[in-house]
C-alpha cells in the first residue's frame, strides 16, 4: 500500500535528502505535506515537483504568497501558516509516515503530535527528543507509534541490534554502545587556535554536508554529545554504557559490543540517504542512490579517544545526560542560543561551551514531570544564556 508522508522541515539538508529518496519510489510514498518555514521559494519548487496537499511556512503573508504563485502555476497544494500548522499536518488521517526534520527545539511539539497519533517517526531532530526525553517515549509507547532513528549512528546501533528490536526497550544481550564521531573540522587544529575560528570554518565538515547549526555542533562535538542523550533513550542504556570513538573516515557509523565479544557495525559512504531510505522502507530495503561502498578506496580505518579538554561540550553533554531531568533540555536550550550567537558573529568559538558552562551552573535541574517542566527548563536556559551574550558585549 502507498504511504502517505509529511516531512517537518522538507527544505532542510535531511528534507531535501528525504525527497531524492522518495522521488525514487513513487509506488510506495505519496507526499502528503512539506513545511519549509522561511525557505519559501526552495518549498515553491519541492511543491511543483512533489504535488503535497498541503505545505506549511512560518508567516501568513508568506503563506499567501506562496498560495497565490502555486494557484497560477496550477498546483492544488493548500498552504498554512504558523506552528499550530505543524503539528496539523503531522497528524492527518492520510499522513502514516513523519519525517521529523525541522532543526532544534522548534521540532518538539510537532515531533511529538506525530508520536501521539501513533504514526511512524523517522527521527532527524534529535533535539526533540533529548528535550523531551522520558515523555518523548512514554508518547510513542503509549500510542504504539514506530520510533526509526535517522541520525546516522542511532540508526547504524537499531541495525546491529537483535532481530525485532524495537527503539525503547533494553536490548538483550548488549553490553555497550560504542557511538562514533568524525571530530569535525577542528581535530587537529591547535587547541589555542579555537578562539579564533569563524563560523564559515567551522560549519566546512570534512565528511557530511549539514545545515550550519548541526555543523557547528559537530565542530564542538556538542553534536555527539547530544548524541550520547538520544542513544540512551532510544536504546535505554545508562550513559556510562556509551562510549565516544572518534573515527575520521565517518565509514562506520556506529558498532553494538554483545556479552559474548562479538562487535556488529554498520558501514556505508557517509550520505543520509542510507538511514533515510532504511527508515522509510523499514523492515524492508530499497535502493536509496547511495554509490556502494569501495574498501580499497577507504583502505584504512582509524580510531582513537575523545580529547575531553579540546571538546568540552561533549563532557558537559554526558553531566546532563548523568543528571537527567531537565538538564538535557537546559544544555539544548543554551547551546542553541550560543550556536546562533555564534554564527553571527556574536560570541567566538570557544565562547558556546564558556556559555552552556555558565548557564547548568546557574539553573539548577529539575525532574520532568510534565512537558510544562520541560518547556520551562528550555526557556529560562534560553533567556539566561543570551543574557550572558549580552552582558558580555
Ligand atoms: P537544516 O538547517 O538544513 O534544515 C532545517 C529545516 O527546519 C528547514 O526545512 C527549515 O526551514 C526548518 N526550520 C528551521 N527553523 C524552523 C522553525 N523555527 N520552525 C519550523 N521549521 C524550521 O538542518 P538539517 O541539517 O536538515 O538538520 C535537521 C535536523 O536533523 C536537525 O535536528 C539535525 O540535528 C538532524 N540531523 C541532520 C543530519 C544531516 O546530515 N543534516 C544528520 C543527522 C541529524
Ligand atoms: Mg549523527
Amino acid at each position: 500500500m502507498v504511504k502517505g508522508l509529511c516531512i517537518l522541515g522538507a527544505t532542510g539538508s535531511i528534507g531535501v535528502s528525504t525527497l531524492d529518496v522518495v522521488a525514487r519510489h513513487p509506488d510506495r510514498y505519496r507526499v502528503i505535506a512539506l513545511t519549509g518555514h522561511r525557505r519559501i521559494e526552495a518549498l515553491y519548487r519541492q511543491c511543483l515537483q512533489h504535488r503535497p496537499r498541503y505545505a506549511v511556512v512560518a508567516e501568513r503573508r508568506d503563506a499567501d504568497d506562496l498560495q497565490r504563485r502555486l494557484r497560477e502555476a496550477g498546483v492544488k497544494t493548500e498552504v498554512l501558516a504558523g506552528s499550530d500548522a505543524l503539528a496539523a499536518v503531522a497528524t492527518l488521517d492520510e499522513v502514516d509516515y513523519v519525517m521529523a526534520a525541522i532543526v532544534g527545539a522548534a521540532g518538539l511539539l510537532p515531533t511529538l503530535a506525530a508520536a501521539r497519533a501513533g504514526k511512524r517517526i523517522l527521527l532527524a531532530n534529535k533535539e526533540a527528543l533529548v528535550i523531551s526525553g522520558p515523555l518523548f517515549m512514554e508518547a510513542v509507547r503509549g500510542a504504539e507509534a514506530e520510533l526509526l532513528p535517522i541520525d546516522s549512528e542511532h540508526n547504524a546501533i537499531f541495525q546491529c541490534m537483535p532481530a525485532g528490536y524495537r527503539a525503547g526497550n533494553p536490548p538483550a544481550g548488549v553490553r555497550r554502545i560504542l557511538l562514533t564521531a568524525s571530530g569535525g573540522p577542528f581535530l587537529d587544529t591547535p587547541i589555542d587556535q579555537l578562539e579564533g575560528v569563524t563560523p564559515e570554518q567551522a560549519v566546512a565538515h570534512p565528511k557530511w554536508d549539514m545545515g550550519r547549526k548541526i555543523s557547528v555542533d559537530s565542530a564542538t562535538m556538542m553534536n555527539k554529545g547530544l548524541e550520547v542523550i538520544e542513544a540512551s533513550l532510544l536504546f535505554d542504556l545508562p550513559p556510562e554504557r556509551i562510549q565516544v570513538v572518534i573515527h575520521p573516515q565517518s565509514v562506520i557509523h556506529s558498532l553494538v559490543d554483545y556479552d559474548d565479544g562479538s562487535v556488529l557495525a554498520e558501514l556505508g559512504n557517509p550520505d543520509m540517504r542510507i538511514p533515510i531510505a532504511y527508515g522509510l522502507a523499514w523492515p524492508e530495503r530499497i535502493a536509496s542512490g547511495v554509490d556502494p561502498l569501495d574498501l580499497f578506496e577507504v583502505a584504512r580505518l582509524d580510531f582513537r579517544p575523545p580529547d575531553l579538554e579540546r571538546f568540552p561540550c561533549l563532557k558537559l553533554a554526558f553531566e546532563a545526560a548523568r543528571s537527567g531531568g531537565t538538564a538535557p533540555a537546559l544544555l539544548n536550550a543554551a547551546n542553541e542560543v550560543a550556536v546562533a550567537a555564534f554564527l553571527v558573529g556574536r560570541i567566538p568559538f570557544t565562547g558556546i561551551a564558556a556559555t552552556i558552562a555558565r548557564t547548568l551552573d546557574a539553573i539548577p535541574a529539575g525532574a520532568a514531570v510534565d512537558l510544562d517542566s520541560v518547556l520551562a527548563a528550555d526557556a529560562r536556559a534560553r533567556a539566561y544564556a543570551s543574557d550572558l551574550i549580552a552582558a558580555a558585549r
